[in-house]
Order: C-alpha cells, then sequence, then structure tokens
C-alpha cells in the first residue's frame, strides 16, 4: 500500500463496514485524500460543516486505522475547498523523540524548559527570539525540536523552518552560486517558526551574517517565532557583528548548565524504563556519579547496557556499568580529520576547501591555510610531513613556520586567538 488513494481506499473499506450507505455516501462522496506525509494525513471536503461532522464521527477511527498499518500516530488535516495543502507549503519536520514529555527537567535546565513550553504555547511574544545556550549533549537541540513538535502537533498547517548548524550557510553558497540568492531569501520570508540550531557556525562568514540579518528581521517583524540555539551566549561570540548581537540579546537568554545528581539519575531511569529494562539502583548510582557534565554520554552507557543485556544475555552489574562507561567515554573522545578542520576552517574564512589545500597567496586565504595547519598539530598531533600531504605546497618547513607564526599570533593577537578558538568550537561541536 503505497499511494495516499490506495491508504485511503483502505481506511474507507473499514469505516463503510461501520455504517450505513446513506451514511457512508452522505459524508465521504465527495471528500478525498491529498496528501500523507510522516505524521500528517491531508484530505478535503466541500464545507465546514462535512469537515466539522467527518472529524468528529469518524476522526478517531480514521487515527486508528493509519496506527494499524504505520503504527505512528497521525494528524488529520482537512482542507475545505480549494484550500491549499500544508505539505507543499511546509513539510512536517521530524522531530523524532525529542519531546516535552521526555525531557527531565531540574534546576539545570528548568528556565531553558519553561521559556521553551511558553514559546511552544505562544504564551509570550516577548520572548523572541529565545536564546537557548549551553555545552554540547546538554538538551538544546531537544527542547528546540520539542517546541516544534509541539507546535506542528497543535497546528499541522504551521510553517517551520529548521535548520542545523552550517546548513544555513551551505544554502546560502549554494544559491548564490547558482544565481538563485532571491528565491533562498523568499523561502524563509513567510515561516511562522524559524528554528536555527547551532547559530554560532554563522559567525565570522561576512555574506552569511549578511543575509541571516535580513532574513532573521523579516520573520521577527512579521511576527512569528524565532528560536536560537548555540554552545556560548551572543556576547561570547567573537566574531559575530554587532548588529546581530543585538538582535539576539532582544529577546530571552536562557542557559543550559550540566544537570546535577538526582537530575541525572532520574535522566537515567527515565532512559533506561524508554527501553524496557530496569537498571539496579547501584548501577544508576555509578552512572550518575560518574558522568557529570553530557546527558549525550548518560544516554549512550544506557543504550550500550541494553545491548550488553541483548547481547550477552547478562545480568547488569556495576562491573558491566564500567566496561560500558570505559566504551562510551572512548568513543566520546572526539578526534576530528584533518579534512574536517579543514573544512571548518575553510568554512569560517567563507572559502572552499579546495582554496585553502590550494596555493593562493591572498592574505586570508594564506592566514586559513596557516590556521588549518596549526589546529590539524594541535588537534590530532600528526606529523608535520603528513600534515604537508594534505596540502598541495607539502613542503615540511611550510607546514613548521606556519605552525609556529599561528602559535606566535595565537599569543599576541586577541582577534587570532578568538579565531582560532571559535574555529575550534565549531570542530567540536560536529561531535
Ligand atoms: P545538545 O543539542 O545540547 O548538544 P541534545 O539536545 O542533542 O544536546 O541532547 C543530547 C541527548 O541527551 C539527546 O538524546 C537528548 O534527548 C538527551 N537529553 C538531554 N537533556 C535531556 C533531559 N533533560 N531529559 C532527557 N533527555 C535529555
Ligand atoms: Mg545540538
Amino acid at each position: 500500500m503505497n499511494s495516499v488513494e490506495e491508504i485511503w481506499q483502505h481506511i474507507l473499506d473499514i469505516i463503510a463496514q461501520t455504517v450505513t450507505p446513506t451514511s457512508y455516501n452522505t459524508w465521504f462522496s465527495d471528500c478525498s485524500a491529498v496528501a500523507i506525509d510522516d505524521g500528517r494525513l491531508i484530505l478535503r471536503t466541500v464545507s465546514d460543516f462535512k469537515k466539522e461532522i467527518i472529524l468528529k464521527r469518524f476522526g478517531e477511527s480514521i487515527r486508528m486505522a493509519l496506527y494499524d498499518i504505520f503504527s505512528a500516530d497521525f494528524d488529520i488535516v482537512m482542507l475545505v475547498g480549494d484550500e491549499k495543502s500544508p505539505i507543499e507549503l511546509s513539510p512536517r519536520i521530524p522531530t523524532e523523540d525529542y519531546t516535552f514529555d521526555n525531557f527531565i527537567v531540574g534546576p539545570s535546565n528548568k528556565f531553558a524548559h519553561a521559556a521553551a513550553v511558553a514559546v511552544a504555547k505562544k504564551a509570550s511574544r516577548t520572548y523572541n527570539p529565545l536564546f537557548i545556550y549551553g555545552n554540547s549533549g546538554l538538551g538544546k537541540t531537544h527542547l528546540l525540536l520539542a517546541i516544534c513538535e509541539a507546535m506542528q502537533k497543535k497546528d499541522p498547517t504551521i510553517k517551520v523552518a529548521y535548520l542545523k548548524s552550517d546548513e544555513f550557510t551551505n544554502q546560502l553558497v549554494h544559491a548564490i552560486k547558482t544565481g538563485a540568492a532571491e528565491e533562498f531569501r523568499l523561502k524563509y520570508r513567510n515561516v511562522d517558526l524559524f528554528l536555527v540550531d547551532d547559530v554560532q557556525f554563522i559567525a565570522g562568514k561576512e555574506a552569511t551574517q549578511e543575509e541571516f540579518f535580513h532574513t532573521f528581521n523579516n520573520i521577527y517583524e512579521n511576527g512569528n517565532q524565532i528560536v536560537l540555539t548555540a554552545d556560548r551566549p551572543p556576547m561570547e561570540m567573537m566574531r559575530l557583528e554587532d548588529r546581530l548581537k543585538t538582535r539576539f540579546e532582544g529577546g530571552l537568554i536562557v542557559d543550559i548548565s550540566p544537570p546535577d545528581l538526582e537530575t541525572r539519575t532520574a535522566i537515567i531511569n527515565s532512559k533506561a524504563s524508554s527501553l524496557g529494562m530496569v537498571l539496579p539502583p547501584e548501577c544508576t548510582d555509578y552512572i550518575a556519579t560518574n558522568i557529570t557534565s553530557n546527558v549525550r554520554q548518560l544516554e549512550g552507557v544506557v543504550k550500550r547496557l541494553t545491548a550488553y543485556r541483548d547481547i550477552l544475555e547478562d545480568t547488569i552489574t556495576v562491573d558491566t556499568v564500567k566496561r560500558a562507561i570505559k566504551d562510551v567515554i572512548r568513543i566520546g573522545e572526539y578526534i576530528p580529520t584533518p579534512e574536517i578542520i579543514i573544512e571548518d576552517t575553510a568554512h569560517f574564512f567563507s572559502l572552499e576547501a579546495e582554496e585553502l589545500r590550494g596555493q593562493s597567496r591572498f592574505k586570508s586565504t594564506a592566514l586559513a591555510r596557516q590556521i588549518a595547519m596549526y589546529l590539524i598539530r594541535k588537534l590530532i598531533g600528526m606529523p608535520l610531513k603528513d600534515i604537508g600531504s594534505f596540502f598541495e605546497d607539502r613542503n615540511h618547513s611550510t607546514v613548521l613556520s606556519s605552525i609556529r607564526k599561528v602559535e606566535d599570533m595565537v599569543k599576541q593577537d586577541p582577534e587570532i586567538a578568538a579565531t582560532v578558538k571559535d574555529i575550534t568550537a565549531n570542530i567540536h561541536s560536529r561531535n
């Protein structure tokens, strides 16, 4: 069963068995299926009256039939007359399991949580933009997508744009190259909800910031909601233009810090029970006291434990937990590749990776190249001759002098120090 027509016919067959033919004809002879996506079935009928009756009398049966087919909950969107389908207007953003229901609230995140809930309920116009910041793995993306989930649920026709990290830049660069800058601009102008995850990635990129500024203003002036996340507050984004800083600070800024012991325990238990597992209290305690700064790692350990239980049919003991923690921490020690370092450094300077690898003597290209060499050495500890192999000028002494130069500049020039710090943070937040 693939097409929306087939699905709808299947549902109609089920309904037909429960009502008289007259009643069936009255309500369904002029009701058709328009589209389906991963959470909405779009139907069309001819009047508001029919819409209301169909939803009231048959809504539940339709939803149940959809559940039987897809094992997932669907919203039913009923269009009247020639109303436009929201699927053409706005594809539904998949929010996975990120909801308010499974977000554990504690002192470290209660302010961010409350603000996110208020935004989702449209309780306050003043939380615009809502700016959520905090270290990696503390629930920023979770809250962002929970807002999205709640608002899409309440109004399945809402237009949402969700941009991950440097997608905005990539799309913009692409749009400019293909002469589609104007369409790019229009694309985001009319969204009801604009979500940008890891907005720190735009710092230092002039063209992106310019475009982002206009997009932001358009959405804001239309009275629509903006939510941003980042790894640091706007004030600490060194290479962010002042006018953007001002915009980002114009709504509500909330931070998320690492959860306290009690919250960590609650998160572990909640995660375990959602995976169908009950952990012995001494195991929960061991995890909660040993993993303190990252919820993603807490989750990782619990997931490992379910795997051990399933694969090894082991009973979970503190020893099993120790092994799981070792695995997760090892995986968690993120070591970037030289390619990623080159790419992120190039991006930061609005260059292509190939330009950075090349031999251009333009001042900013040369500086970017030197910084990339420096970071490959510093973050990976790669031998000089190996570093050279990633660049066209593979001379060992060029690499050495580049690294020395950046080392000096970092000590003497706060601007360069900040640049290096920002690029490093970008690289790490890919983890
Ligand atoms: P960030 O975007 O801040 O790096 P994420 O939102 O991706 O972090 O969170 C990392 C993982 O931890 C996700 O799987 C998320 O569901 C989970 N998580 C974070 N905070 C909580 C919380 N308070 N309750 C439940 N799960 C959480
Ligand atoms: Mg995130």
